[in-house]
């Protein structure tokens, strides 16, 4: 493949390819060449006089036969750096939360060209708040939307982003707690969403039922649509406050999930009473790292305790670090 390219003395070649992927001039479809003495880099397009000047002195515009490039371009080779980045479907959303407007647009330019199922690139515009979780997002690049759909484990899950609280980082703890369910057991997913866990379960495990609720009406929306989307039918979704909805089920579930990790302890009288005789509350929570996990089995055995039960502690694990010196943590509690 005959490209125009840069002939450089290896010893200046870096700083060279820098430039090059600077001016988004270095063409990656081909290989980088070279011998002895020098390395050719392709380039898509010629440089304009006032750019060559601000080339080292050595180098020399040429013509050379070229390899194609048989590895998929990634992010970086057309950036010089990689992106902090997290995909959701065909939406990439930028993590880095102080990004300029330009660089922004450059990373989505750049994440467009090279990953071929994104179709869409968001930058959040605050963080995960509010008692319905949720952000705001700025659309950056591409498809002017927040919707998608993400799969995981086999499930679908649509979500729009800007409305219900969705993160394929928990996926490993999902099917973790799924291990801990058991054919035939009733789950109760008290801050269901729009139903990672409580899909994933429902469909794994066909002769369980899991009750879904949620308080936000658009998260119980998708929660809807993704029961359909994934067929399964041992859920009941329900919209509304977890205790209030804990009233009318007390005493029935094997299993509660309280993925609410800030808030969490203030439900737990409302787990313990959904809780049968023997049943497992799964509770999240966010704690410093002085504190771990003390604090936290705590309240469950006082909220235990005020309903005359008891706890035995079957695990307890750091899920994931969520901010300098804190950390999102779960811990298994049989309430007997
Ligand atoms: N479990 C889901 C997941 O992993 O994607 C969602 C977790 S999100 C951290 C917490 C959810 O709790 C949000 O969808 C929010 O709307 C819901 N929520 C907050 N307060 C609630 C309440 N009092 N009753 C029911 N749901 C509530």
């Amino acid at each position: 493949m005959k490209r125009q390219c840069i002939k450089v003395p290896k010893k200046i070649g870096e700083p060279v390819r820098r430039i090059l992927l600077e001016l988004e001039m270095l063409d990656n479809s081909v290989k980088i060449s070279g011998d002895e003495m020098f390395l050719y880099l392709p380039l898509t397009r010629e440089p304009a006089p006032e750019e060559l000047s601000s080339f080292p002195e050595g180098i020399e515009l040429n013509e050379c036969d070229f390899e194609l490039q048989e590895k998929k371009p990634v992010p970086e080779d057309l950036l010089g750096f990689s992106p902090a980045y997290e995909i959701i479907g065909d939406i990439a959303l930028l993590e880095d939360p102080d990004l300029d407007a330009q660089k922004a647009s450059r990373i989505a330019d750049a994440l467009l060209r090279t990953q071929p199922n994104v179709r869409t690139v968001l930058k959040p515009l605050t963080p995960v708040i509010g008692e319905f979780r949720v952000r705001e997002f700025e659309v950056v690049a591409g498809e002017p939307r927040t919707e998608t759909i993400h799969r995981e484990y086999g499930c679908r899950y649509k979500v729009d982003l800007a409305r219900a609280y969705f993160t394929p980082r928990l996926s490993t703890e999902r099917s973790r707690i799924l291990s801990w369910v058991k054919e035939g057991d009733v789950v109760v997913d008290m801050f269901a969403g729009v139903g990672p866990y409580s899909i994933l379960i429902a469909k794994s495990k066909k002769h369980s039922k899991v009750l879904a609720i949620d308080k936000n009406p658009d998260a119980v929306h998708y929660l809807m649509e993704n029961i359909i989307l994934n067929s399964v039918k041992n859920i009941e979704a329900i919209e509304g406050d977890a205790r209030e909805v804990a009233r009318k089920f007390a005493g029935t579930a094997d299993h509660v999930i309280m993925n609410l990790p800030h808030n969490a302890f203030e439900f737990l009288d409302s787990a313990v009473l959904l809780t049968k005789p023997g049943g497992i509350i799964h509770y999240y929570g966010i704690t410093p790292e002085n504190d771990l996990f003390e604090s936290s089995i705590e309240h469950i055995r006082a909220a235990a305790e005020k309903a005359g039960r008891k706890i035995e502690v079957l695990d307890k694990r750091v899920v994931r670090s969520y901010a300098p010196h804190q950390y999102n943590v779960c811990i298994e509690a049989r309430i007997i």
